[in-house]
Parts: C-alpha cells; structure tokens; sequence
C-alpha cells in the first residue's frame, strides 16, 4: 500500500472534515501519498483527484461541511458507473480507498471492493443509523444543535403557553428524536422505531395541562412524517394552540463538538491502519468505546438498533 485516496459521500456530517484531516495525517505520517477525491463517487468517476499535502488540510477540524464536497450519484450504482471509478484509481496508481459517508456510500464501498479494489467505510451521518457503531460521525454536533433549538422554542412555548411539534432528521432512524427528548426534557417523542398510538399522545398532553403544565413540548422523527400534519392534528385533537417547527438544514450544519472531532480523529485513523494491513470490504466503528471493525456486506444486510431502553426511560421521565 502506497498510495490511499479518501472521499465523503451522501449527506454532509460535521465532522467529516476532520476525518479527512486524520486520514491525511496519519496516512503521510506512515510514508503513504495520499489523494483527496472530490465530489464523492461522482468526482472519483470524473478524476476529480488531487494529492493531498499535510498543509491541505490546515485549519480544518473545526469546520463543518466537507472540504472535499459530497454528492449524490445515481450513475455509480451502476457496474459501468463503478468500472469508470475504477479506471481513474487505477490512473492515480490508488491502492486502497477510505469512503466517509452513510450506509448508501457503504454499498459503494463494498461495490469497489468486490471487483477487487479495497475499501474501508467510515461511518459520517447525523442520522446515527448504521449498525455496527454507537455513533456515526456528525451525530453529536446535530444533536447539539437540536439541543439549543429546541431549548429557544422552550422559551416561547412557555411564555405563549402553547404546544409545540418540532420534526426533526434522521431519516428513517429515530435516535436524533429520542437523544433529543431526553436531552429537551420533552413530553413525548414520536420515531419510526415505536408505534405509539396517537390516542396515547392527545391523553398525555391532556394530563399534563390538566396538573397546569403552561406547555408541551412533542419532538417528531421525520421518519414518522410530516410535523406540519401531526401538529395540525395535535390541535384538533387538543384544542390547544398549537405551533409547528422543522428544523431541517440547520441540523447538518455548523462547527463540530470536541467529541464528534476526537470520535472522526479515531475512526479515521482505524481506516488507515486497515489499509495499512491490506485490508479491504471492512467498516470501522466505536462500540463500548473501544475501535471497532466489521465486514460492510454484514453490516448492510442488519436492520438499524435503537437503544429502547432509553425510549423507556424517556417516557418514564415524562410522566
Ligand atoms: P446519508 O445517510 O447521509 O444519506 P448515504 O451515504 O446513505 O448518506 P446515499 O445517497 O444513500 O447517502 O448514498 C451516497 C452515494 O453512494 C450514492 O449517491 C451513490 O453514488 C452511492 N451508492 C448508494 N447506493 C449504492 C449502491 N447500491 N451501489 C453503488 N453505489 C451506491
């Protein structure tokens, strides 16, 4: 292994950047030459490719976004698409690929990988939703953010003595909602994962206002669906005033925490040391907080696992 190329992939996660700053790091600490690749696969099939310096990823730990851009692309699901990133590899004499990215840019990943070109997946949503890791990179920083809006909406909801819905992502995962409630102290929380009846939600928010709670907070995974909906039906179901906030892109943006930055930094540098020992078709994670390693194949073929425990406890708290 001489030379490694590294791309982020799907939705953009804060943090990622300082995934890449490890991978180039570590990677040129080891005597590698290391090849930034922009625009996700899109880039890699175009040759959007260039050598990376330890000077080119200065000043980038703290950012959010990804330097080396991401993208969706429709054309690399395809062998034709995947022969054309393969070609480019060759081209640049890349011998192992480090993919940032969610459980889609995994597929691609292991697509590499099996016609005989070795991937290494590292694990960059918000959504917390790949299996085989506690976190993924971005995570902690969404949730943050999430955190400190729902905390200003607080201000309102209880000054105006209204109900508040407030959707936030996650796709089809409901971790940012719940991780969210428990951090919010909201009243109820709605996911994919757990099929509460809505009849259970209207009564909760009843009791409450009925013991003279001046307001409720109900946080919606946009997994579950609309908060524009589900708020207006909240109010007809209620009668109580009732407002509905989505937080949408603010959710991905913004400087990374100190913890999303270390858990990149580690991941990052896991994927190196894989390739460093010819390794291939592999995801790195964090689990009990200790570095990690799974087949991607695996772990694609797994069905996401929310904590339930913690959505007891949500409910027991909320009482
Ligand atoms: P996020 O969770 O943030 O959405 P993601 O990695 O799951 O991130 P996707 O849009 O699903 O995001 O996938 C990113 C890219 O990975 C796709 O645009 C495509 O280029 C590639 N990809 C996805 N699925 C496949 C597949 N089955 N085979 C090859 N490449 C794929």
């Amino acid at each position: 292994m001489k030379r490694i190329g590294v791309l982020t992939s799907g939705g953009d996660a804060p943090g990622m950047n300082a995934a890449v700053r490890a991978v180039v790091r570590k990677g040129i600490y080891h005597d590698l030459e290391v090849f930034g690749i922009y625009n996700g696969f899109q880039g890699l099939m175009e040759g959007k490719i260039e050598k990376m310096e330890l000077g080119s990823v200065g000043d980038m730990i703290q950012r959010g976004g990804t330097m080396l851009y991401s993208a969706r692309c429709e054309e690399f699901k395809t062998d034709e698409g995947q022969n054309k990133g393969i070609e480019q590899l060759k081209k640049f004499e890349i011998d192992g690929l480090i993919v940032i990215g969610g459980d889609g840019s995994f597929q691609g990943a292991a697509k590499l990988t099996a016609k005989g070109f070795p991937c290494i997946g590292v694990p960059g949503t918000i959504d917390n939703d790949i299996p085989g890791t506690d976190y993924t990179i971005g995570f902690d920083t969404a949730l943050n953010t999430i955190v400190e809006a729902i905390d200003k909406i607080r201000d309102t909801a209880t000054s105006h003595e209204r109900t508040y819905v407030i959707e936030v992502m996650g796709r089809d995962a409901g971790d940012l909602a719940l991780w969210a409630g428990l951090a919010n102290g909201a009243e109820t929380v709605v996911i994919p994962e757990k099929d509460e009846p809505f009849e259970n939600v209207v009564d909760r928010l009843k009791r409450g206002s009925e013991r003279g709670k001046k307001h409720s907070i109900i946080i919606l995974a946009e997994g579950v669906g609309n908060g524009m909906d589900y708020g207006k039906r909240i109010e007809e179901s209620t009668r109580f005033e009732t407002r509905v906030t989505v937080l949408g892109h603010i959710q991905r943006g913004g400087r990374p925490t100190a913890s999303d930055r270390v858990l990149a930094s580690r991941l990052a540098g896991k994927a190196v040391d894989l390739l460093l020992e010819g390794q291939g078709g592999l995801m790195v994670g964090i689990q009990n907080n200790e570095l990690v390693h799974h087949d991607i194949i695996d772990i694609l073929k797994q069905p996401h696992k929310l904590d339930m425990s913690l959505y007891q406890l949500m409910n027991e708290l909320s009482i």
